[in-house]
Parts: C-alpha cells; structure tokens; sequence
C-alpha cells in the first residue's frame, strides 16, 4: 500500500492565517474545496492576474511565495467572495493578513503612502479625516461648496444646532496616548521610514 506522506511544514503559513488576530474563529480556510466561484465573481480578478482561488490553495500548499506576489494587491475587499463561498471561507480576509504579513516584512510598504496621511490625521486631531492632498479631487468632483463646508463644518453644525465633529483638545490627547501604547505610532514611522 502506498503510503502519502504529509509535510509537516506545509500547514505552517495555513496555520498562520487562521492564528491570525485579523482571522475569526468562523474563517473555515481548510474547507476550501477550490470550487473557483469567489474567482468567478471577483472584480479583482477581472481586470487583473489577481485569482482569489489560486491565492487560496498557494495558502493551503504552504507556498508563501504568495506573499510577496504582487497580484493580490488588486483585491478591493468588496467580500463578494466572502458572500458566496459554500465553504464559508473568505478570499478577503485571507488576502488581508497576507498583505500585513508583507507589510511586517518590510515589503510593499510604498503601497500605503496614501493611506498614511489618514493615520496623521488620527493622531493630528483624533478621527480619520479626508487627507489635504485629496481635496483638489473632491472640490473638482463636488464644486467649490465641498471645501467651504468642509472648512466650516462646526461653524455650519452650531448654525444647525448640531454638536460639533472635531474632538475637544483632551479626548486627542487621550487618543494620542492610545496609539503610542498600542504601537500604531510607532508604526506608521516604520512604514514611512522604509518607503
Ligand atoms: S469560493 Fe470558497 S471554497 Fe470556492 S475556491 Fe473560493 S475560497 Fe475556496
Ligand atoms: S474581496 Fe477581493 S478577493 Fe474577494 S471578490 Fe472582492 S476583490 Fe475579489
């Protein structure tokens, strides 16, 4: 009779995506049965190399080569994969940790350049706010107005009656506190000094 013989390592990166803490206990990555219908509906997919399938078994077979392929940065996270895996298995979360498994290594951080200032503006004045390098796009989509309303947002609230949306000077304070504890600022200084 012939014997199969497992690698021992070939669940190692499997393991890892389901260990991780942007998993949930409900990602049933090791029901994948390679069916292809989360390829079949993925947006990334079709305008792009991007296969959410093939993304899939190269996880399963412990090819963490994957890691570091640039395809799976076309996924929009849409989760339309998400809804429609028999398996209950989600591409999308998947490709998440696979991208901050790059990320953690030093890789791909150039993708994020756009998405720092978003992290500046959490630790400026305490919310995600729309980054200054995107108003010209806006005001040219939404008319002059959109600035003017986005530079007196409060102003127009009060007339409003409405509570203003920017945080009193103590609650940045506390924010700030909590994204140096939980390492986010140190991060961010990470991603930008390695672009
Ligand atoms: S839809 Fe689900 S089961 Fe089918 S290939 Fe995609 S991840 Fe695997
Ligand atoms: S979340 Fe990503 S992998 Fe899933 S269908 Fe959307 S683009 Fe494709």
């Amino acid at each position: 009779m012939r014997t199969l013989k497992l690698n021992e390592d070939s669940s190692k990166l499997a393991n890892e995506v389901i260990s991780d803490l942007k998993s949930s206990p409900s990602l049933e990555l090791f029901k994948c049965i390679q069916c292809g219908m989360c390829t079949s509906l993925c947006p990334g997919a079709r305008y792009s190399d991007y296969n959410p399938r093939e993304m899939v078994k190269r996880v399963l077979d412990g090819d963490e080569s994957v890691v570091f392929d640039d395809n799976i940065w076309n996924c929009f996270y849409c989760y339309t994969c998400n809804s429609v895996c028999p398996a209950n298995n989600s591409a999308s979360v998947v490709n998440q940790i696979l991208r901050q498994m790059a990320i953690n290594k030093g890789e791909q951080t150039e993708r994020l350049a756009a998405f720092l200032t978003y992290g500046d503006s959490f630790l400026e004045i305490g919310i995600g706010s729309i980054p200054a390098a995107f108003f010209d796009v806006l005001v040219n989509d939404f008319g002059p107005e959109w600035l003017d309303l986005k530079m007196n947002l409060d102003s127009v609230r009060k007339d409003l009656g409405l509570g203003q949306v920017t945080l009193p000077e103590e609650s940045i304070e506390e924010i700030d506190k909590i994204l140096n504890v939980t390492g986010f600022t140190k991060k961010m200084g990470k991603i930008r000094g390695s672009k």
